[in-house]
């Protein structure tokens, strides 16, 4: 299971009992990610078991209050009970200012480097990259400058057919070029890749679009990812409020999710007016079968 995604707070504006704000973490091929931080987001770690001091990388949105006010906790957190590791920070312009100056003006002092990097980006953008995961940023459409983001795998190598390597009796270096993808060209005949491999599998993907109105080049961007989560704080009875305050209906979470083509929805950011998600979910259903309402302790495997 390359991508292990738990919700930390599937709510928006303010924490409510049985529903926190928006914190997510992600497992992908080992890279410990936490998504936005609202309040109270180390509560929920603990509650929900995910252990904090493993996160390598955060990604916060955008600069609303419940997104990102749990951060000064969570990292004054983690350098009382002694960490060492380096914590990257990527988000909007303005958040290390916010951070570096609340422990200043405290005159705390960490027991780790705190590195962080500025996202602000117009259209798709590569902003992470290591050997077994890309990670792509993208603008969105809300009252400020906000991000979505795209966790993606790298293409593996395919892996090898053992009944084949013996019935053709392939060589080490023919078993290497069929690794790379490659056909294995023989002075009497050609074995295709598909023959000798199990093919490539397909690279998994987890998209996190939040606190956004319909983006018309969204579906592009996030074409065909495995897993779609699409804030939905209100219904389509709520549409004039979804667009006043730069929000989304779950119907357009759905047609989002139906243009791109994913394999499954998790609606999210719910306003607390609703006293449950029936509504929110039948109305995406309608578009987009494979579709669930995020609560908090979630977990998504894919
Ligand atoms: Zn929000
Ligand atoms: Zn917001």
């Amino acid at each position: 299971m390359p991508i292990n995604l738990t919700i930390l707070g599937s709510g928006s504006a303010v924490p409510i009992l049985g529903r926190g704000v928006t914190a997510q973490h992600l497992n992908i091929n080992e890279r410990r990610i936490l998504i936005d931080c609202g309040e109270g987001t180390q509560l929920q770690m603990r509650k929900f078991r995910v252990k904090f001091q493993r996160i390598q990388y955060i990604f916060i949105s955008h600069l609303h209050g419940d997104h990102f006010l749990g951060l000064f906790g969570l990292i004054s957190s983690m350098s009382l009970l002694g960490r060492t590791t380096k914590l990257k920070i990527f988000g909007p312009e303005g958040l290390e200012e916010i951070v570096r100056h609340q422990f200043k003006l405290s005159q705390v002092y960490l027991s780790y480097e705190l590195e962080f990097e500025v996202i602000d980006c117009k259209e798709k953008t590569l902003v992470f990259e290591d050997n077994s995961i890309e990670i792509y940023a993208f603008p969105l459409k809300h009252r400020v400058k906000c991000h979505g983001f795209l966790f993606q795998e790298k293409p593996r190598p395919p892996k090898m057919d053992k009944a084949k390597i013996q019935k053709y009796k392939l060589t080490l270096e023919e078993i290497l070029a069929a690794r790379r993808g490659e056909d294995i060209v023989r002075a009497d005949e050609t074995l295709p890749n598909l023959d000798v491999t199990h093919g490539v599998e397909k690279c998994q993907s987890y998209a996190y679009c939040t606190d956004t109105r319909f983006v018309e080049k969204l579906p592009a961007w996030i074409d065909g990812a495995s897993l779609l989560y699409h804030e939905a704080t209100f219904t389509k009875t709520h549409t004039d409020r979804a667009k006043a305050t730069g929000h989304s209906t779950a119907e357009d979470a759905a047609n989002i999710a139906k243009l791109a083509k994913v394999d499954q929805l998790i609606l999210g950011h719910f306003s607390s007016r609703y006293k449950d998600t029936e509504g929110l979910k039948s109305e995406a259903k309608a578009v987009f079968d494979n579709v669930k309402c995020a609560e908090d302790g979630d977990v998504y495997l894919v």
